[in-house]
C-alpha cells in the first residue's frame, strides 16, 4: 500500500487497508476466475456466494433472529425515508408514526413519512442545534403509532443514542453512522437501515433488516420497486444489485469477525472516542458541541474559539496528514470521524495536535 493519510471525512470515509488491498486485487481478477468482480453475473454461482457470505457474516455479528430479512438495496439511505412509511404506514393518510428530530437526517426522514401519513414529532432538540438526544422520560410515545423513528446517530451534530428507546412500539432506526459499532439488541426493532458509505463499505449499496412481519404492511399499488416484499422475496437479485459494493461490505464484515466482532470494536472505539473527549474537556481551548450525556463515539464535534482560528486549525492539520476535519456546513466548527476502520494512530495524532495548536495560539 502506498502511504496513507489519516482521513477524518464523515463519509464516504475511511476502510481497512486490508479490505482495499484486498478489493484491488479482485477488481482485475476474482479467485483467479479471469476476469473482474464487477464484470461477474449477479445470477452467477459465485456472485451469489458473495451476496450469501456477505449477508451470513452480518447476521452472525448483529446476531440477526431468523424473523428478519436482511435486504441490500439501492438509492442510499436517503431512499429509505419514503420507503419506511410507504411500506408500513399502508395506503390510508389514517395511519401513525412517531418520530424523534435530532438532527437533519431525522427531519429529512419526517418530511418524506407526512407524505404518507399521520407523522407525530415527539421530541425536537432543533433549537439547541440537535447538541443532544432524548432520554426516555423526555417524551411520549402514542399508542397507536405503528412505529417510533428515531437516528441511532447523528452524524452531523456528534450525538448518539447511548441505549435505545423502551416503548411497546415497534423501532424504525437509521444507523447509518454507527451500525456495527457497538452490539445490540435486535429484538425490539422492526426495521434497521445503514447506508454502507459510512461504517461497513463503499457508497451504492443500503442494508435493510427488516422483521418478517411487517413485510405485508405496503399497499397493493405501491411499485414493484418500492415493496419490501420484491426485494425480500428475491434475496436483493429481483434487479441487479449493487455487485461491488456488496462484495466490499462482506470483506468489510470479515475484516470485523477477524478483529473479534462487536465487543471487541466497541472497546477500541470507546479508546479512541475518550482520547478526544479528554483533550476536549482538559483544554480549556476547544468546546465540544455534544452535550455529555450524548456524545458519539463515532463523530466528535467541537469549536475552537473563533472560526479564523477554526480555518487555521483545518489547514495545519491537513499539512500534516489529517484531512476532512471540517464541520457541516450547518454547524461550523471542527468535525473527526472515527467510525470503526479509522486508526488509534491517527487519532492520538490528532490530539498531539490539537494541545500544540492550543498552546501556539
Ligand atoms: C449520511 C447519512 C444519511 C444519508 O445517506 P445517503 O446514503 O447519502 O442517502 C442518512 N442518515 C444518516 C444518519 C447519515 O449519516
Amino acid at each position: 500500500m502506498p502511504e496513507r493519510i489519516f482521513n477524518f471525512s464523515a463519509g464516504p470515509a475511511t476502510l481497512p487497508p486490508e479490505v482495499l488491498a484486498q478489493a484491488s486485487r479482485d477488481l482485475v481478477n476474482y479467485r483467479d476466475l479471469g476476469m473482474s468482480i464487477i464484470e461477474m453475473s449477479h445470477r452467477s454461482k459465485d456472485f451469489i456466494a458473495v451476496t450469501e457470505q456477505a449477508e451470513q457474516l452480518l447476521r452472525e455479528l448483529l446476531d440477526i433472529p431468523a424473523n428478519y430479512q436482511v435486504l441490500f438495496l439501492q438509492g442510499g439511505a436517503s431512499t429509505q425515508f419514503a420507503m419506511i412509511p410507504m411500506n408500513l404506514l399502508g395506503a390510508g393518510k389514517d395511519k401513525k408514526a412517531c418520530y424523534l428530530n435530532t438532527g437533519v437526517w431525522a427531519k429529512k426522514a419526517i418530511k418524506e413519512a407526512k407524505l404518507f401519513g399521520e407523522i407525530d414529532v415527539a421530541y425536537s432538540s432543533e433549537a439547541e442545534v440537535y447538541n443532544h438526544v432524548p432520554a426516555d422520560g423526555d417524551y411520549q410515545v402514542d399508542d397507536k403509532a405503528e412505529y417510533l423513528y428515531f437516528v441511532s446517530n447523528n452524524t452531523i451534530y456528534g450525538t448518539q443514542f447511548q441505549s435505545f428507546p423502551a416503548t411497546h412500539v415497534p423501532l424504525v432506526c437509521d444507523m447509518s453512522s454507527d451500525i456495527l459499532s457497538r452490539p445490540f439488541d435486535i429484538r425490539p426493532f422492526g426495521l434497521v437501515f445503514a447506508g454502507a458509505q459510512k461504517n461497513m463499505g463503499p457508497a451504492g449499496v443500503t442494508t435493510v433488516i427488516i422483521r418478517e412481519d411487517l413485510l405485508d404492511r405496503a399497499p397493493e399499488n405501491l411499485p414493484t420497486m418500492f415493496k419490501y416484499r420484491t426485494h425480500a422475496d428475491q434475496g436483493s437479485m429481483f434487479n441487479t444489485p449493487p455487485c461491488f459494493a456488496i462484495y466490499v461490505v462482506g470483506l468489510v464484515l470479515e475484516w470485523l469477525k477477524n478483529l473479534g466482532g462487536l465487543a471487541a470494536i466497541e472497546r477500541i472505539n470507546k479508546e479512541k472516542a475518550a482520547l478526544l473527549y479528554d483533550t476536549i474537556d482538559r483544554l480549556d481551548f476547544y468546546r465540544g458541541h455534544a452535550r455529555r450525556d450524548s456524545r458519539s463515539l463515532m463523530n466528535v464535534t467541537f469549536n475552537l474559539p473563533t472560526p479564523e482560528l477554526e480555518a487555521k486549525f483545518i489547514q495545519e492539520a491537513a499539512a500534516r496528514g489529517m484531512s476532512g476535519l471540517k464541520g457541516h456546513r450547518s454547524v461550523g466548527g471542527c468535525r473527526a470521524s472515527i467510525y470503526n476502520a479509522f486508526p488509534r494512530e491517527g487519532v492520538e495524532q490528532l490530539v498531539e495536535f490539537m494541545a500544540e495548536f492550543a498552546k501556539n495560539n
